[in-house]
């Protein structure tokens, strides 16, 4: 079985969020399961094109309605992730610093797809799946069946793998007809409420689709920022399956980034010295417990919501607790977190930026890590906090209801609350405290969620599963 994941990125190449996480890690565990499993991206301008090796295995040109795009398909020559990776190079289109932001993105992404349906038609050897990841890649289902340049290539299947249904690849019909000629009768395929939705063409035209939690999937058939009739109507051949976690690279023992390395049997020392970096660092209160988020600050994962949650703790004098949020994303949020900064010295500290190592660090350091997420498909930050001994405070939607369960009921380890309100944080939180006082059962928590499983296996063998089927 030969799997061709196509993908706007991937860890440690490219990174903006889960995405990278889960195609850097998925093809590595597909090939110690004993398939062949590739990944092929833009080549983005990172620290990691310049410091690797590559050779050229390609170069095409096709047609892009009176252009003649070129472009190159170079290959990382010391497969050093553990699988085969090629990035397509459109000299000034894919050749930047950003991954995405760009107002050309519709095309940037469109001819990255048509470029490597290209270059596959033209190998001697064709992949038995393409595995397409979110709505820049949403094309090549279509493409690959519609369009008659493609035609020998077009029996080879195709997956979609949804990792936020919130982002669609709207597309003008304009920069839609960049595409090689297909059979106009079928534009039907391509539109969904009078423009081209890349994600909805892609559910309507892959083989199979898969999102990255069952209950994200459930939730899609009732809100799918539109497309909730569209994923009800082919939920045949719709699944969930869970991601799973890098456990080389997300593992408190060998950790590079962190300041001391520990396992479940010295979790109490190994946390409290990463604790006593970070507090250093930020000149935070050490004995008070440190509740840390990580990530975009954006509304769907609840960001808005901390000042005001925040404010309520800190307001009290001698504030009983700390607070450290690493993340950047819409200007608003960052401001009214930037703007606390000044009022708790000494409490509170934000880190405007994108911070790979520092996120590591804050995992094996805090206590608590909280997700007020009113949208979470999967949501890797949960998992990665538990495998460090970081207790999970989050709010059941998507991945972080199937992944999270309550300390209150049977079996529980985490913090759930339902509401993405003030009044539901500040209780979840007031229990967080309470149960930090708590040493012997904060220390069997800790223990208990460091040995739950989030490995790859598992999600490893139902992909197959369907890829098989
Ligand atoms: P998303 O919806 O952003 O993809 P996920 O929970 O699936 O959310 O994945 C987020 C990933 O991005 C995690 O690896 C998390 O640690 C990382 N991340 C998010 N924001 C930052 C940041 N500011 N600095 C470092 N890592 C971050």
């Amino acid at each position: 079985m030969e799997i061709l994941h196509v993908s706007a990125e991937c860890y440690p190449v490219a990174k903006v969020g889960g995405l990278a996480d889960v195609v850097g890690s998925l093809p590595k565990y597909q090939q110690k399961a004993g398939a062949i499993a590739k990944v092929v991206m833009p080549m983005h301008r990172t620290k990691f094109l310049y410091n690797n090796e590559w050779d050229v295995v390609h170069k095409g040109n096709f047609k892009a309605g009176s252009r003649n795009i070129e472009f190159t398909i170079i290959k990382e020559k010391k497969n050093i992730l553990g699988f085969d990776l090629y990035c397509v190079d459109i000299f000034g289109l894919l050749d930047r610093e950003k991954v995405y932001g760009y107002d050309d993105d519709a095309e940037r992404f469109l001819l990255f797809q048509i470029a490597v349906l290209e270059w596959v038609n033209h190998w001697n050897h064709k992949p038995d799946v393409f595995h397409v990841h979110d709505h820049h890649t949403g094309l090549i289902p279509f493409m690959l069946k519609q369009c008659y340049v493609y035609k020998n290539i077009s029996s080879i299947k195709s997956i979609l793998t949804i990792h936020n249904a919130q982002y669609q690849g709207w597309m003008d019909w304009k920069t839609a007809g960049l595409m090689p000629a297909w059979d106009t009768w079928n534009w039907g395929l391509l539109d969904w409420n009078n423009i081209v939705n890349s994600l909805a063409c892609a559910i309507k035209c892959a083989d199979g689709v898969t999102t990255v939690s069952t209950g994200y999937l459930n939730e899609l058939t009732v809100d799918a920022n539109g497309l909730e009739s569209l994923i009800s109507s082919e939920i045949s051949k719709c699944r969930g399956i869970l991601n799973g976690i890098d456990l080389k690279v997300w593992n408190p023992v060998q950790d590079t980034f962190i300041m001391d390395n520990y396992s479940i049997k010295d979790v109490k020392s190994g946390k409290h010295l990463n604790k006593k970096k970070l507090c250093d660092d930020f000149n935070l209160d050490i004995s008070k417990p440190l509740i840390i988020f990580i990530g975009r600050l954006v509304t769907d994962k609840g960001a808005d919501l901390l000042p005001s949650a925040i404010t309520g703790f800190l307001n009290i004098p001698n504030a009983s607790v700390n607070f450290l949020i690493l993340g950047s994303g819409d200007k608003k949020i960052e401001t009214s977190i930037i703007n606390m900064q000044n009022k708790w010295v000494g409490y509170y500290h934000s880190q405007i930026e994108y911070n790979e190592k520092l996120s590591h660090q804050m995992y094996a350091g805090a206590d608590f890590l909280i997700m007020p997420s009113r949208v979470e498909p999967c949501g890797l930050n949960q998992m990665y906090a538990m495998r460090y001994g970081t207790i999970p405070i989050v709010r059941k939607t998507g991945g972080l209801n199937d992944t999270v369960k309550d300390f209150g009921e049977k079996d529980g380890y985490g913090i759930t609350f339902i509401n993405a309100s003030n009044a539901d944080i500040i209780h979840a939180i007031n229990r967080a405290l309470v149960l930090y006082e708590n040493k012997s059962k904060l220390h069997e928590l800790r223990s208990k969620i460091m040995k739950l499983d989030f490995s790859w296996e598992n999600s490893v063998k139902e992909y197959f599963k369907l890829y098989e089927k």
